[in-house]
């Protein structure tokens, strides 16, 4: 969260916190069609996994739908990962109208879902003020289609204290009978009292790497998920301090995300959040 994007039509200078300037291109409907119109001539449209985040663009998002679906009858076990990046706190950065399409044509297609509250509010139309709240936000999304969801971040209280966010995660279980059950599990998340640039891409991409190590056990791909972020934060926040100079708040350039100097902790994390199984 505290993810702040300008409008891709502008690309202005945006809020502090984050970078002054933005620049680059913005690819149109048209210009993936004719990407994956490549992809698919040299026959290489097999894939296992797709990831998608930040759009901001109906049509663009509705052929990036089309094309998941395609892919996913050439290939019946592809698993889809979402991070419906809409906004936080409160405030949607995507235009509204974005919303249904995420409702009704996104979300049904998803197998893992990594909303934060504000996107998990407005997927469900409900608000989270409780974790039994959280909980049947999970399970209203469970019924739009992803068998697994993730609560990046929430308002909710942790138990050990306000220097602490809370996480939570939800899994589908089929029995060797048929019926269904399933995992929820409760993470508290070591606050850095800094506002990072990639954190919410770096997440789904873990979550997508660990889902396919432990596919049936999210307690550990959330586990090693949060694990990895928090190594990733610790060596940026630590980084960016020493840069900085004592009592100076780090700029946005010393606190890019120390990806490359993680390597062995995003391979292999020591596990430093252990979560709870609700
Ligand atoms: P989102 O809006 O999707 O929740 P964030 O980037 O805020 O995205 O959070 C994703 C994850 O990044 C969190 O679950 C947490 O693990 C980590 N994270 C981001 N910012 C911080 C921070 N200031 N302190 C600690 N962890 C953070
Ligand atoms: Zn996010």
């Amino acid at each position: 969260c505290r993810r702040r994007r300008p409008t891709q039509k502008s690309l202005e200078p945006i809020q502090m916190g984050s970078y002054a300037h933005w620049k680059g291109q913005v690819l149109t409907a048209e210009e993936l069609n004719v990407l994956y119109e490549g992809i698919k001539l040299n026959n290489v449209n097999h894939y296992d996994y797709i990831l998608t985040g930040y759009s901001r663009d109906i049509s663009f998002l509705e052929t990036v739908v089309d094309i998941i679906k395609e892919l996913k009858k050439a290939n019946p076990s592809l698993v889809y990962v979402c991070d419906p990046v809409m906004g936080d706190q409160g405030a949607m950065y995507v235009p509204e109208n974005l919303l249904p399409v995420y409702k009704n044509k996104v979300v049904p297609l998803a197998d893992i879902l990594t909303p934060n509250q504000f996107e998990a509010e407005l997927l469900t139309g409900r608000k989270i003020n409780t974790e039994e709240d959280a909980i049947e936000v999970m399970d209203l999304l469970h019924k739009m289609g992803p068998e697994t969801v993730v609560l990046t971040s929430t308002d909710l209280p942790s138990k050990q204290g306000d220097q602490f966010l809370v996480a939570l995660g939800s899994q589908k279980i089929k029995k060797p009978d048929g019926t269904n059950t399933d995992q929820k599990i409760c993470m508290d998340i070591p606050k850095v009292d800094a506002v990072f640039v990639g954190t919410g891409d770096l997440f789904a991409a873990m979550m997508l790497a660990w889902t396919h190590h432990h596919p049936k056990d999210l307690k550990t791909a959330c586990e090693k998920t949060v694990s990895v972020m928090h190594h990733v934060i610790k060596r940026t926040i630590t980084y960016a301090n020493e840069m900085a100079g004592p009592g100076k708040r780090p700029t946005p350039a010393q606190l890019e995300l120390r990806m490359v100097q993680s390597k062995a902790d995003i391979e292999n994390p020591t596990i430093v959040v252990e979560a709870k199984v609700l």
